[in-house]
């Protein structure tokens, strides 16, 4: 059985402090122990070429079948990704699965009046923000309608800026009844 650990997988991405800060905070949110593991490159094939795009789902198929040890991962990349459904997403997971997905690309747009992309803690907490969602996500956790929850819905920056990286009171026993199944 894979050892309880989750896995931060830099894909195309070569922000060190990045890393650690998400593996840092996963840790703290999920009391699972966190490491970046080995970076690789996205193979080209799951770059769509006419939108110029990743594909987020066949992405996570990646991930998921890699063999790396841990039971969860999550990738994390610079590179603009989408699902059939959608121009373009955050991130992306499989339910209750190994494997979820963020990206940064969209992430760095400044909120109305900030001087930002300068303002770098705002890029890193959205960041934080999507990639606990996004594992919140592989263990069992929907979306919830406390907009402070970190597992509210983000359909755009407003959403994100306005959540914390925190799980509510009912994701959080949620998700201690989740991993108590297993
Ligand atoms: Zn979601
Ligand atoms: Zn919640």
């Amino acid at each position: 059985m894979a050892p309880r650990m989750v896995e931060v997988v830099p894909l195309n991405i070569s922000d060190k402090d990045l890393m650690s800060a998400v593996a840092t905070e996963i840790t703290r949110i999920f009391s699972f122990p966190c490491r970046v593991g080995v970076a690789e490159r996205l193979p080209a094939e799951l770059l769509d070429e006419r939108r110029g795009q990743y594909h987020a789902t066949r992405i996570l198929e990646h991930l998921a079948v890699s063999d790396r040890t841990s039971f969860r991962l999550l990738g994390v990349t610079t590179l603009d990704i989408f699902t059939p459904i959608l121009r373009y997403v955050f991130g992306e997971a499989m339910l209750e699965g190994r494997a979820a997905l963020v990206s940064t690309y969209r992430l760095s747009t400044a909120p109305p009046g900030d001087d930002f992309p300068s303002n770098r803690s705002v890029f890193v907490s959205r960041v934080l923000k999507e990639c606990i969602h996004e594992l919140g996500h592989t263990f069992g956790l929907t979306h919830c309608d406390d907009p402070a929850c970190v597992m509210a819905a983000s359909l755009d920056m407003t959403h994100i800026d306005a959540k914390s990286t925190q799980l509510c009171y009912y994701c959080k026993i949620m998700l201690k009844d989740e991993l108590n199944k297993n």
